[in-house]
């Protein structure tokens, strides 16, 4: 495949078309992200880290949330408040939209479902709904690649920060990511946790008929970066994906890699 030149925050802000991204990408039949077993993946992991590994606190920054809120359906059980954080107005305010279920927006309830099911409190889906919209506070800009992502603004340290397939979109090459997990993790209290989910062995996706960049990440390659950055790796698991020729030119991942981590010292 051609090399695809780096996609810049601002092509993401430009041409970023949210609802076309969970289309393509989350239909409950179609999406991308669904045949290849990776939506499942991440609900059951986020589940376990939210249950049986004792992630929870008072404030949860969910990096990189992109139009999507499947992500932080376990998040609230676990935590009182979750604050959404992405680089473009477009996927922040459709993120929004989403929370309140709006007309137009993408329908999330099988997904909801499936969470109130793998949770088994016996939780109906208008009772999650209500719970996610309660515990997300507000979205804010956002942009990884600045030594506090958040500013101009300086928040106290949380609990936890979450950032599910934005990184790799965010960093052009290994170095960046490596700096940018240290911008993320001066985010985190000491004793904190980081939960990153990725593709890995990816180099591009196509949305919209363009095709936007990603970095080619590897199992090795996190656990070092992370472990480099300060925290101790909690749990961590790959998921491979099959082939298929058409599948691949959309989005040429090779697996799924889940990552909790928790946080031993600021570097
Ligand atoms: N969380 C979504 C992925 C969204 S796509 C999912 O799980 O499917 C990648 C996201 O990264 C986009 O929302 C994009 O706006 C965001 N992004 C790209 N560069 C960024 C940056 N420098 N800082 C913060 N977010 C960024």
């Amino acid at each position: 495949m051609e090399k695809t030149d780096f996609t810049d925050k601002d092509t993401y802000q430009e041409i970023f078309d949210p609802h076309a991204y969970c289309n393509i990408y989350y239909d409950p039949k179609s999406g991308l992200l669904v045949v290849d077993g990776f939506l499942d993946f991440a609900l059951r992991k986020l589940c376990e880290a939210f249950t049986i590994r004792g992630v929870k606190g008072k404030t949860l920054i969910d990096i990189g949330h992109g139009p999507t809120i499947y992500q932080d359906l376990s998040a609230c059980e676990a935590f009182e408040e979750i604050i959404g954080a992405d680089y473009t107005d477009r996927n922040r305010e459709y993120y929004e939209r989403s929370l309140r279920n709006e007309p137009g927006t993408f329908d999330w309830t099988k997904v909801i479902q499936k969470v109130c099911d793998l949770e088994g409190k016996g939780m109906t889906v208008e009772e999650k709904r209500k719970k996610l919209l309660n515990t997300v506070k507000k979205t804010l800009k956002c942009d990884v690649l600045k030594s506090n992502p958040m500013e101009p603004l300086i928040l106290p340290k949380v609990d936890c920060v979450m950032s599910l397939g934005c990184l790799e979109c965010a960093c052009s090459d290994l170095d960046t990511y490596r700096q940018v997990l240290k911008n993320v993790s001066s985010l985190i209290k000491i004793g904190g946790y980081l939960i990153v989910s990725e593709i890995l062995n990816c180099s591009s996706y196509l949305l919209g008929g363009k095709r936007f960049s990603c970095l080619a990440l590897t199992e090795d390659f996190m656990r070092s970066a992370i472990t480099e950055t300060g925290f101790a790796i909690v749990d961590l698991e790959v998921i491979p994906r099959k082939y298929d020729k058409e599948q691949y030119e959309l989005c040429n991942h090779d697996s799924s890699l889940f990552v909790v981590a928790r946080k031993e010292r600021n570097v």
